[in-house]
């Protein structure tokens, strides 16, 4: 079995976040990105230290804007309306999930989508499944240049996706399914049935459902392909944070299957790099 490592596909996307990185330099332009977090969450305030020490090392600028843990919904909204009128800030997104009293899809819909660098926002979404040109979610992005970095076919495969959330596994079977991918996608979440029987039917799974060893080694055949976007914490007491990250596959199936990407170490790696390049083809835009 072949590991799909996200660190080499990662580096390529970085090389290129680089390149453009200079090319604005040279018209005295800093990409920004702009990060609002709201509250305490403690996974949270990990990803966004990630995302600060990510851009600070491709000469991105970051500027994160804390806002306590009970603002309201019009001091949230007048946040990103202040950082769409900015100029200096290129990209634009709200960390989620946000505490229970504020609505997500509100936020998205209040992001200017030109600075929509997570690419949630309707109007991206709807590009998304037009094919027009617009700013793709990073982890499908992450996705499919895994994939292809790997060289594992797609056009005409079963492709089964676990989980359709509107980060994940809605975007990426449109994704998949854009005519030049060509996959033939399923879309399972916690209704579908016998999921033992849509994996042993799948060429490639692609799995973002958030639950350890969901995926079962005995479901799997030789030649099954899959990607693990699962990062579920699990208590350890050899790590100074008490906890560390698994994937949704069991790992006896790491043996079973014909390729696997890690977690960590596979798709994980290429959301942040997909940030990072969509903030700065969010701030080429503006400037062309
Ligand atoms: P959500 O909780 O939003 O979605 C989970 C999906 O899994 C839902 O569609 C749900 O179905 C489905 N599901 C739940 N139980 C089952 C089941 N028993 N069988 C089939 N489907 C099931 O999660 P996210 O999409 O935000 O994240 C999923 C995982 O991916 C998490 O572990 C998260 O940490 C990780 N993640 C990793 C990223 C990375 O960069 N590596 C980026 C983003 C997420 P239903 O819709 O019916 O509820």
């Amino acid at each position: 079995m072949v590991k799909l490592a996200g660190k080499a596909v990662a580096d390529k996307i970085y090389s290129a976040v680089d390149n453009t990185v200079e090319q604005l330099r040279l018209q005295d332009i800093i990409p920004c990105l702009a990060i609002v977090m709201v509250g305490h969450d403690p996974a949270s305030m990990l990803y966004v230290a990630a995302k600060e020490k990510a851009t600070a090392q491709h000469g991105i600028k970051s500027l994160v804007v804390r806002l306590s843990a009970d603002c309201s919904m019009s001091e949230l909204l007048a946040t990103i309306e202040a950082l769409n009128n900015d100029d200096d800030v290129h990209g634009l997104l709200c960390q989620a999930p946000l505490p229970v009293h504020l609505s997500f899809t509100q936020v998205i819909k209040a992001i200017a989508p030109h600075k929509d660098v997570d690419g949630f926002h309707p109007l991206n979404v709807g590009c998304l499944a037009w094919g027009v040109p617009a700013l793709l979610p990073c982890t499908p992005q992450g996705v499919l240049a895994l994939l292809q970095h790997y060289e594992i076919p797609l056009a005409g495969k079963n492709v089964l996706i676990i989980g359709r959330s509107m980060i994940v596994g809605t975007p990426l079977s449109v994704l998949l399914s854009r005519s030049g991918v060509d996959a033939t996608v399923t879309l399972a979440h916690s209704k579908s049935t016998n999921l033992a029987g849509l994996c042993a039917r799948a060429d490639v799974i692609i799995s973002a459902v958030g639950q350890p060893e969901i995926i079962k080694a005995a479901w799997l055949a030789s030649h099954t392909v899959v990607i693990d976007v699962g990062t579920n914490p699990i208590p350890d007491i050899t790590k100074a944070s008490g906890v560390r990250f698994v994937g949704d596959l069991d790992p006896a199936a790491h043996t079973v299957c014909a390729a696997y990407s890690p977690v960590p170490g596979g798709v994980g790696l290429l959301t942040v790099a997909f940030l990072l390049k969509n903030t700065c083809d969010a701030a080429l835009r503006i400037y062309q």
